[in-house]
């Protein structure tokens, strides 16, 4: 059953708060907009697509290495990294009755408020940046900021990096963690968000391979996405930008881009940054921050090519994906179809009854799994179709139940998400049964 499209996200903000993935912020006091919390399904969906990214982008490469740098940073990176002064999105204020305000660049009139009509303010300049003090004394000198990107963390430890561990041009940074950006127009669920987590990764190459590595980069995305998440690759195209749509630092950009049910939006930005970054902190710094080729012994800035995304929109992607809702027997079915990389829960294994004799048995089996799959012991909840229902909407691909039978056969039944169709396994080929259903 296809669900009509204006309806999917309502849908899935519904399933997310429901089922434990996500909820409001604070949601007793009124929640803070455009801040959320994730729930426990929600937290494991997070770490996996982390783990994910960081297992395709790190460990499966001898090219990229990591790095954890902090939030709050000496204010002067982003005085040179261009966001003190230019980090901001045009405000206009309505006039008129609602006194709401808008983004100007995302306002079909520029002239017109578009909740009320009313007439608009002349834009200003905002800046996104959050700022906090360090220390006890408030005044200008100890400003500073949250990070909005975790990009300059890369560049400001170029020098570090390249001194301390082995590695050689062309080679990445990788960095995983939360910016803050005080976003004006917030909506869309988690699409945009005020503090965020982000997956950036700085690859450093010699001036004039840069297009070459931008257009790998590009293509080696969109083969994640594809492959390891299972996203449908006619629902992702790679939008390059305009001349005048290019950031400050970027010689080009390419979105990468999902069809969402409110249009094709920006998930992912692969940017061609150049030497712009390293230039800008050499010159701020007074340090060097060229790279000595240890083969041709040139010296240079290398450029840079950043493919950075957030894991909020990536959650929803893979949510939007997932959503499904069929007619079963006269009921309507919630129905996630995670990949199994993707799902929080891989296997869930339940006793049919709360029978004491069927508990050993059940905890037998979930011993054998976890080790090897995300897995939840599913005990309460009600009858097993209840407890089937509410692991289709969590997206669990296997359930394992134990019954009667088991006590003689020494078998379980494993139920299938998408099909829900059932079979027999002895439980000593349950883990080998598994394995294969999983390939
Ligand atoms: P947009 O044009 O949508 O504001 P951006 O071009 O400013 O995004 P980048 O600076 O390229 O975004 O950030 C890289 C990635 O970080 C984006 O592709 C997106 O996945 C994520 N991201 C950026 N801002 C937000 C936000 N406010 N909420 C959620 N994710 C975000």
């Amino acid at each position: 059953m296809t669900v009509p499209r204006d309806q999917l996200m309502e849908k899935i903000v519904a399933l997310c708060k429901r089922r434990g993935f996500v909820y409001p912020s604070s949601e007793i006091y009124g929640g803070l907009a455009a801040f959320y919390d994730y729930g426990p399904y929600g937290t494991t969906l997070r770490r996996t697509i982390r783990n994910l990214w960081w297992r395709s982008m790190v460990e499966l490469r001898d090219d990229v290495v990591g790095l954890e740098s902090s939030i709050i940073m000496n204010p002067q990176v982003w005085v040179a990294s261009g966001h003190v002064g230019g980090f901001s999105d045009p405000l206009v204020q309505c006039l008129g009755e609602c006194k709401e305000r808008w983004r100007a660049d995302q306002l079909a009139d520029m002239h017109r408020c578009p909740k009320c009509g009313g007439p608009l303010s002349e834009p200003r300049q905002f800046n996104l940046m959050f700022k906090t003090y360090v220390g006890p004394v408030e005044d200008s000198a100890a400003v500073a900021y949250l990070r909005p990107e975790t990009a300059q963390g890369m560049f400001v430890d170029f020098k570090n990096i390249v001194n301390s561990v082995r590695v050689r041009v062309p080679f990445g940074i990788a960095q995983q963690g939360r910016s803050f950006r005080n976003e004006i127009t917030v909506q869309n669920f988690i699409f945009r968000v005020r503090e965020l987590e982000q997956m950036e990764m700085e690859f450093f190459v010699r001036p004039g391979t840069d297009d070459e590595w931008h257009a790998y980069w590009v293509k080696e995305r969109l083969r994640w996405f594809a492959e390891v998440l299972g996203v449908d690759a006619s629902h992702l195209r790679a939008r390059p930008h305009d001349k005048d749509e290019l950031s400050h630092y970027s010689k080009a950009t390419s979105d990468l881009e999902y069809d969402f049910p409110f249009g094709w939006g920006e998930v992912e930005g692969v940017a061609n940054r150049t030497d712009f970054d390293l230039r800008a902190h050499q010159e701020h710094s007074h340090e060097d921050l060229t790279y000595l080729d240890p083969e041709t012994n040139e010296r240079y800035l290398p450029y840079v090519i950043e493919p950075a995304l957030g894991v909020e929109r990536t959650m929803i992607v893979l949510l939007l994906e997932a959503y499904d809702e069929e007619d079963v027997r006269g009921e309507t079915r919630v129905v996630l179809r995670f990949h199994r990389n993707v799902a929080p829960v891989q296997a869930a294994v339940m006793p049919l009854s709360k029978k004491q004799e069927l508990i050993a048995p059940a905890r037998e089996v979930l011993g054998l799994l976890k080790p090897l799959y995300r897995t939840e012991y599913d005990q309460t909840g009600g009858n097993i179709g209840r407890r089937y229902r509410r692991q289709d909407e969590i997206g669990t691909p296997f359930c394992i139940t134990v019954d009667f039978d088991t006590l003689n056969d020494r078998a379980v039944t494993i139920r299938e998400r998408d099909s829900m169709e059932q079979e027999r396994v002895p439980i000593a080929g349950l883990v080998e049964r598994l394995r294969e259903r999983f390939a």
